[in-house]
């Protein structure tokens, strides 16, 4: 048996850079082997790649030096990644990333692979972990401030950012203005499902400041529509689908109302487990660590 790997996990999301080494073996659990280090991104508004990615830097420099060296880097970020896993096509919140050559430019300073991924995927690789794999079919939905989606197929390694979050759920929308994905009044999972959408229902009410009925009637209809079409396209492949983010966190019950009128609508054509993520709000650095873990165990 081969020594385990030390990993250097990065977790880039939309207002903290967090970063922790972690011990790798082809199989079982990421072990922890430092502390979590984590520095604020600069605000959207004046979004300053250099500055973030000094900080990056900064905080791997540390763990690099406390664990004595690295076998690779796995960074898990708030973007798209493009196909050559080298960047990002687009990012929502952290904006001034997409385009830059950061994985190259963490290659050259380290010597060593660095793996990109999308965070959602990471969230999923991290499910996946703890839940098993269920059969064919993966697929996390996390419900936040936006709706992040990710997919995996046949138990393989074929985690892709899917772009289930903008899937039409009502062709007339709710005019509430065009979605940041191009579609014009609103007629996506996102325009519905997240919690933007439920502040602008609620005149910009916290989801916390609202009853679990106002946030189940606004978000229950479209995550079902969102899992029940990606679960039709494997139907009869059996599947884990994982519901996260923030929102879910705090309200578990809401796993519950998407897992009940699932299964009422799929009517037993597919034989669907739907979990809560057990990572509450987010999955971290941890998440980065699976994604490295499932993606070279292949
Ligand atoms: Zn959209």
């Amino acid at each position: 048996m081969s020594a385990p790997q030390r990993i250097i996990c990065i977790d880039v999301g939309g207002s903290y850079i967090k970063v922790r080494g972690y011990a790798l073996s082809p199989s079982g659990q990421p072990i922890p082997i430092t502390g979590e280090w984590r520095a604020p991104v600069t605000a959207k508004a004046t979004q300053d790649f250099k500055a973030d990615f000094g900080e990056v830097i900064r905080l791997v420099d540390k763990v690099d030096a406390e664990i004595g060296g690295c076998d690779g880097l796995s960074l898990a970020v708030a973007g798209l990644p493009t196909l050559d896993g080298k960047t990002l096509v687009r990012a929502g919140n952290i904006v001034d990333w997409v385009a830059k050559p950061f994985v190259q430019m963490l290659e050259d300073r380290y010597g060593v692979p660095v793996l990109l991924s999308n965070d959602a995927q990471a969230s999923l690789a991290a499910d996946l972990l703890a839940f098993g794999s269920q059969g064919a079919l993966g697929l996390y939905v996390g419900t936040g401030l936006g709706v992040a989606t990710s997919l995996l197929i046949d138990g393989k390694l074929f985690i892709i950012p899917g772009e289930g979050s903008h899937g039409t759920v009502d062709m007339h929308g709710k005019n509430l203005g065009d979605c940041g994905c191009g579609q014009r009044g609103g007629p996506c999972v996102e325009s519905h499902g997240s919690g933007r959408a439920l502040a602008l229902d609620h005149q910009g009410k916290e989801p916390e400041g609202l009853t679990d009925e106002q946030v189940f009637l606004a978000l229950v209809p479209s995550l079902v529509a969102l899992t029940r079409t990606v679960v039709n396209l494997f139907i009869p492949r059996v599947g884990l689908v994982v519901i996260g983010g923030g929102i879910t966190a705090k309200r578990p019950d809401l796993v519950i109302a998407v897992r009940n009128e699932l299964l009422l609508q799929l009517n037993g054509a597919a034989d669907v487990t739907v979990e809560a993520s057990p990572y509450g709000e987010e999955t971290g650095p941890y998440g980065a660590a699976a994604y490295w873990q499932m993606s070279t165990a292949a």
